[in-house]
């Protein structure tokens, strides 16, 4: 496969005067360049995916750190076979990470210790640590650090409370937190230390900067990264594969992410091609007969189709649908 493009990753926490002129504006100059993808806007700063070819991406990380704002700013970058995004947007938000803080944290005023891969490697060993998995549940599910705990939250914005209520489980230990590629740590570790844990680490440029780090080569990863663009996953670990991910339906080993067929309910679920077929991409009985079922548009089943897979349901799994 010819590796021609690239995809970047990258977020700097950094005062935005005018977020939304500034968005206008980007959006002109990413589209001049061609580029595809996913960039925030806050007065905080700035969070991007972009893809593009390698000229293109280039260009774009030239020009940023041109800019005096952007000069420092760490860019992470995987190489790929075409884009991964369909269209470019920038977005003018409020915040870049959406925790919904009582108090908004500064990372620049108050975060985490940041470390390095191997430091983050060392110390995820050590006996008084607790690795906290810093995303959402369904990110989780497809891979996480072997022996990280998995909040039972579906979003990020419900870590704090998780927190508050798992107290006794964290007090006293040294706490590691790791995301996709830095940015929600850079909080979420500044605020842990204002709720009073003392020994906060973040891993310092998110599993991203971890997978391709020469020595440690992503070892303790167990699954696949998701990443959210059309990619979905992507590997870490360099070193071994194990499987983490459940078929929803069956639990069996499963790395293959769909949505819930029912738009009204959208649900990530890993699913296999011969679970989607049988469950008609529908996570309960309500959404396999939802009247906007995409699963059943895509495939424009009948009414009579969608009877007999029922059926089948019924008589293999033994429930009434
Ligand atoms: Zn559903």
């Amino acid at each position: 496969m010819e590796q021609n493009y690239q995809v970047l990753l990258y977020y700097h926490y950094v005062t935005i005067d005018d977020p939304e002129q500034f968005s206008k504006d980007h959006l002109k100059f990413c589209k001049e360049l061609d580029l595809r993808g996913r960039v925030l806007v806050a007065e905080e700063g700035i969070n991007g995916t972009v893809s593009g070819t390698i000229e293109q991406t280039q260009a774009y990380m030239d020009a940023m750190h041109n800019d005096p704002l952007f000069k420092d700013m760490t860019f992470k970058i995987d190489e790929a076979d075409g884009h991964a995004f369909k269209k470019m947007h920038v977005r003018h938000r409020p915040e870049l990470v959406t925790m919904r803080l009582e108090d908004d944290i500064n990372p620049h005023d108050l975060t985490g210790e940041y470390l390095e891969p191997k430091e983050f490697y060392e110390r995820m060993q050590r006996e008084d640590t607790i690795v906290l998995d810093a995303r959402n549940d369904y990110e989780y599910d497809l891979g996480h650090f072997r022996g990280a705990i998995r909040p039972d939250i579906e979003t990020f914005r419900e870590l704090p409370d998780w927190v508050r209520e798992n107290k006794d489980k964290l007090e006293g230990k040294q706490i590691l937190t790791y995301c996709t590629g830095g940015i929600r740590c850079e909080k979420f570790s500044g605020w842990l230390k204002r709720e009073g844990f003392e020994n906060v680490g973040q891993l310092h440029g998110g599993i991203t900067t971890y997978s391709k780090d020469p020595e440690v080569q992503g070892k303790l990863w167990d699954g696949q990264m998701y990443v959210f663009d059309d990619r979905i996953s992507v590997p870490v670990n360099q070193t071994e594969h194990v499987v983490v991910g459940e078929d929803y339906f069956t639990g069996e080993p499963c790395e293959r992410f769909v949505n819930c067929g029912n738009p009204d309910c959208d649900r990530r679920m890993l699913c296999s091609e011969e679970n989607e077929y049988k469950y008609m991409r529908g996570c309960t009985h309500e959404c396999r007969v939802h009247p906007r079922n995409r699963y059943v548009e895509e495939h424009g089943l009948t009414e009579e189709d969608i009877q007999q897979r029922l059926e089948k349901i019924k008589e293999e799994d033994g429930v009434e649908v």
